[in-house]
């Protein structure tokens, strides 16, 4: 059985007893009440348009709380065409991960490409070391 670990909050710096919850038992209130405004304020049908910025305007949850509800998945974007926030690249409105979809295929390419070099030059390196060794039995 593990024992609970003593762990600093993430949102507030307090040590907690991380055991259920991601972050202090006051941290995690207050999380759940911003919760229940954002999902009180979405629920009504009126209110299916609005933007991440009317959220916080009606509901006076920061930005950033709505932002990681989104991410978390307890507030279901595609019910809400304008509740989004901006792709860390190009600022084109998405509601999942940090990156849109256009930005994603070129990060992933990027990343191929620079694997693919690293891998090159992996080969390169070997060759060399496998030359190294030669000339070292050779003498
Ligand atoms: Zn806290
Ligand atoms: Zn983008």
């Amino acid at each position: 059985m593990s024992s609970p670990q003593l762990e600093n909050c993430p949102s507030c710096g307090a040590l907690y007893l991380r055991d259920q919850i991601d972050c202090c038992l006051d941290c995690y209130r207050e999380n759940e009440a911003a919760f229940k405004k954002v999902d009180a304020f979405l629920k009504n049908p009126e209110h299916r348009n609005a933007s991440i910025e009317d959220v916080n305007a009606f509901t006076g949850v920061s930005v950033n709380k709505v932002v990681e509800f989104l991410k978390e998945g307890r507030i279901f974007a595609a019910d809400y065409p304008l509740l989004g926030y901006p792709c860390a690249h190009c600022e084109t409105l998405i509601s999942r991960q940090l990156l849109c979809e256009g930005c994603q295929r070129t990060f992933r390419n990027e990343v191929q490409a620079i694997l693919n070099d690293a891998q090159q030059t992996e080969t390169v390196d070997k060759r060399q070391l496998a030359n190294a060794q030669y000339w070292k039995m050779k003498k």
